[in-house]
């Protein structure tokens, strides 16, 4: 018998794994034992050490198979209750000088041998707002994207935006010079609940600029959250009804999270208030039976399409594990088995560039082990696991380690199974992530043994991470 056949002996002798992760009352009624996950092996590079690592990895590092760029554009106009991101006030000589950055930061890897050997299939502009960008800085970016970066001849590129910020001009600028997805947060579409947290356009409006922006040649995405203050079962099936009315291709479901930085966390705290777990299923258990109705696909567990072209390949590519480069500043990513952290100080990060320096503020080596948790992550984000062709890939017996918990949470209603495939139900999507952490715990366990439990790991702010 292997180690690792002697640690998953031993953990399913732990009652937290034998029992499935928690206590189940229904599907939709369990008490998890949940707990924030980091690989164990994970470590900080010091500051000394990572210019020399740096430079091994742009010269030598192995890129994976297929992989992704993420361009950070931090400034925005709006002030979304429930938002805690880093950002900076809009200013059009500020974004302007921002984006002339960022164009000298791509140009800066020019020829790296990490990037020549790269396929780049997924660009993604995320914020802030990047669509709040001039057409000229969108277009001078884009025209540095090209003459430096190894994309793939289907790249998907996509540019995250604000409604109020996105004009037909911009569009048609982004689309001419290669983008060809838009993703826009609208969150809800109903006047009340969006004006509430802070998106100021009517429904009206946001019908008929969707509606406008989807006759271009891209494709159109949106965001829709569901937990907002004043939404209802009646709304949340009326925000998916405009969303196919608006012929979107594709939408994202999230979940609320309270955010204790957020003037939302701030305001739950001052009432007392936290977000009900009921009311998040009914809401979640109507957006999932609308998308059915309306003839969604659904491709993860956060995101369905209608328009046979979408792929959403920006979040399939991060969540299975493949390089992400992160550019411009406060923002990460992973080349090369490397975490990286990019300077959140406007100064470090401008000088950085001007030297023609590609500089992370922070860096963590990865695990060792971090292809075989991101097949799990992979498996458990898009919702169907198939534990031997796990354990084929990785070379690791994942289907030992995996089957037993899938075969309890099958008991429970939260997957089906067919020829050794588990799929999510609907309330196996609802749980989606506490059963990905639960999962990489057990994969902690057959890979290290049993962990000390005096260590305990930090939510790191989020108020309902369920
Ligand atoms: S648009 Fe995005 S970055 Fe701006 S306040 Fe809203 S959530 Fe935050």
């Amino acid at each position: 018998m292997s180690d690792y056949e002697k640690n998953i002996e031993r953990l399913y002798q732990e009652p937290i794994f034998a029992k499935g992760g928690g206590v189940c009352r229904s599907p939709w009624d369990i008490d998890w034992q949940d707990e924030p996950f980091s690989p164990r092996d994970e470590t900080l590079i010091s500051p000394i050490k990572l210019p020399g690592i740096m430079k091994d990895i742009w010269e030598k590092g192995e890129p994976t198979k297929t992989s992704a760029v993420y361009i950070h554009v931090p400034f925005c106009r709006l002030s979304c209750t429930y938002c805690a991101f880093y950002k900076k006030q809009a200013d059009e000589a500020a974004q302007h000088a921002y984006a002339n950055l960022l164009v000298k930061e791509i140009q800066s890897l020019q020829n790296r041998p990490y990037l020549t050997r790269s396929k780049i299939s997924s660009i993604f502009f995320g914020g802030g707002t990047p669509g709040i960008l001039s057409a000229a800085d969108i277009s001078s970016i884009m025209e540095a994207i090209h003459e430096v970066l190894p994309l793939t001849k289907d790249a998907e590129i996509t540019m995250e935006s604000s409604l109020s910020d996105m004009t037909e001009e911009k569009m048609d600028a982004a689309i001419s010079c290669g983008v060809n997805r838009f993703s826009f947060g609208v969150q809800s579409f109903d006047t009340k609940i969006r004006n509430a947290v802070g998106r100021p356009l009517p429904r009206e409006e946001v019908l008929k600029k969707l509606s406008a922006f989807a006759k271009k040649d891209a494709l159109m995405i949106l965001d829709l959250i569901y937990g907002l203050p004043g939404e209802t079962e009646e709304t949340m099936r009326s925000d998916i009804r405009d969303a196919k009315a608006c012929s979107m291709a594709g939408l994202d479901l999230y979940q609320l999270h309270i955010l204790p930085n957020s003037p939302l966390g701030k305001q739950f705290k001052k009432w007392g208030k936290s977000l009900d777990i009921a009311v998040l299923q009914s809401l979640f258990r109507t957006a999932e039976d609308e998308l059915g109705r309306s003839g969604a696909a659904n491709i993860s567990c956060t995101h369905w399409k209608w328009h046979p072209a979408e792929r959403s390949l920006y979040n399939t590519l991060s969540s299975s594990g493949g390089d992400i480069l992160p550019l411009g500043m406060a923002c990460g990513g992973q080349i090369g088995g490397v975490g990286l952290m990019k300077p959140m100080a406007d100064a470090m990060y401008s000088a950085a560039v001007r030297m023609g320096k590609f500089l992370p503020m922070g860096a963590r080596q990865s695990s060792r082990y971090r292809a075989f948790y991101k097949a799990i992550e992979g498996a458990g984000d898009r919702g169907v696991i198939e534990p031997a062709r796990l354990a084929k890939e990785t070379v690791l017996p994942a289907d030992l380690l995996l089957t037993p918990l899938l075969d309890i949470w099958k008991s429970w209603g939260l997957v089906t199974e067919a020829g050794g495939v588990y799929r999510y139900t609907s309330s196996g999507r609802y749980w989606y992530r506490v059963m990905i952490r639960r999962m990489m715990h057990a994969a902690d366990y057959m890979l290290f043994g049993k962990p000390d439990t005096k260590k305990k790991a930090h939510w790191g702010g989020m108020m309902n991470m369920r």
